[in-house]
């Protein structure tokens, strides 16, 4: 529950006066659908968005707003409101999968291998109606409204050099909002979920090393194949006995390939992983225990390995005071109904940002049979129901106005390192 006690300085706007949020106009609503679809058919992967790019420059051009480029591919946009009040973002990611789309839909990919299978040409669309909303508005618009178009979330992600262009400095961003479309929920259904909602993304890349030789004398060899077995064995290990049941980490050997023929004894095996926490010290714990197992595991058998960690996105973490007081916020101001699903192990690059500014991560229902939209993202088939882009841009006008007047919590212009 949200303790108004705990709010930063006295909203500017009494509980009884604030604005209901309406959903965006039919135009808007329309241009969305419109500008959705032309991303949907278009898609383009990490740093690669020039043609998204220049839609969303041309957009905002012909709304009236301006903006700028970062991070090669990425745009900054930025609404002034008429009244004082406080700097907020709004955040879209604007790349495709390299995925071959098989839904059969009228706006289908028309690049082979290449699809909008997470959702993020629904993202770009909604945030661009959200700026004409908000534009349409800015004479009884509190503070100013930053709005991030960012590049490459699927990797390798373009939030970092969004973040170290001045998408968050220039004006100094208080507070940050995104949305990301999820098939558990139906249009009309957000869920705002207080503190971890995603997870660290490190990649493990793992070489077993033995002796090889012929198939017929393993005794004058050392197998790399039942050593590899038995560290992906182990490893289990890790997840099962070792974690905190209560806390969230994921152990996953993704690839496996080694051995040349039935008649060989593979002289090395090599594999790679996913490791996922929600807090950094079970993170940092994953890490230790991969490199302890892997390595005496193989030498139990005559083998060695070699370990190779890269670090990924951090876990999202939702600022708990404002994710609640959004939360509580849409239930009262808006028609849209608040649930709080339980965090995921997906990874997202919007981690950057919640780690330098208070943030929260609104996942935004697209699920119905009717429309074919049940299939998560990623899938060949993912789609999306329609009918929740305007939801969606209710939602990113909602955090705007609310946090531009201090609605919401709202710590001013506290940027962390
Ligand atoms: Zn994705
Ligand atoms: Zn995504």
């Amino acid at each position: 529950m949200l303790d108004p006690a705990s709010l930063a300085g006295q909203p500017h706007t009494a509980a009884a006066d604030r604005q209901v949020i309406e959903g965006p106009s039919v135009q808007t609503t329309e241009r969305v659908v419109e500008l959705r679809r032309t991303i949907h058919r278009r898609p383009e992967l990490g740093f690669e968005e020039h043609e998204t790019q220049a839609l969303v420059e041309r957009e905002l051009d012909a709304i009236g707003i301006e903006h700028r480029r970062a991070a090669g591919t990425g745009v900054v946009g930025i609404v002034r409101g008429g009244l004082p009040g406080h700097v907020a973002a709004l955040r879209a990611d604007m790349d495709a999968l390299p995925v071959t789309e098989r839904t059969g839909l009228p706006f289908a990919s028309e690049i082979d291998g290449k699809m909008h299978a997470c959702g993020h040409d629904a993202h770009t669309a909604m945030l661009l109606g959200a700026a004409r909303e908000l534009y349409a508005m800015r004479e009884r618009l509190h503070g100013t409204v930053v709005l991030i178009f960012q590049p490459a979330e699927e990797g390798p992600g373009g939030a970092e050099p969004m973040i170290a262009q001045g998408a968050l400095d220039d004006p100094k961003v208080e507070a940050i909002a995104m949305l990301h479309v999820d098939p558990r929920l139906a249009p009309g259904e957000i869920s705002i979920t207080p503190g971890p909602v995603n997870a660290s993304t490190d990649e493990l890349f793992v070489t077993v090393r033995g002796k090889g030789g012929h198939g017929a004398y393993p005794h004058t060899a050392v197998d790399a194949i039942p050593a590899a077995g038995a560290v992906v064995l182990a490893l289990q290990n890790i997840a099962a006995r070792e974690i905190d049941p209560l806390k969230s980490g994921v152990v996953t050997i993704g690839t496996i390939e080694g051995g040349y023929r039935n008649n060989v004894i593979a002289d090395e095996v090599r594999m790679t992983g996913t490791l996922r926490a929600h807090e950094s010290e079970v993170r940092d714990g994953l890490e230790a225990r991969v490199r302890r197992i892997v390595e005496n595991v193989a030498a139990g058998y005559g083998a060695s390995a070699e370990i190779r960690l890269v670090r990924g996105y951090p876990p999202v973490i939702n600022d708990a005071k404002l994710a609640e007081s959004f939360a509580q916020y849409m239930r009262e101001c808006s028609s849209l109904r608040v649930e709080r699903l339980a965090p995921t192990m997906g990874g997202e690059d919007f981690a950057y940002f919640a780690q330098r500014v208070p943030a929260v991560h609104v996942r935004l229902g697209v699920r119905s049979e009717g429309a074919g939209s049940v299939h998560p993202g990623h899938s060949p088939l993912f789609r999306i129901d329609e009918a929740a882009l305007p939801c969606g841009v209710q939602t990113l006008v909602a955090f705007a106005v609310a946090a531009g007047a201090g609605d919401i919590h709202i710590i001013p212009a506290i940027h962390k390192p």
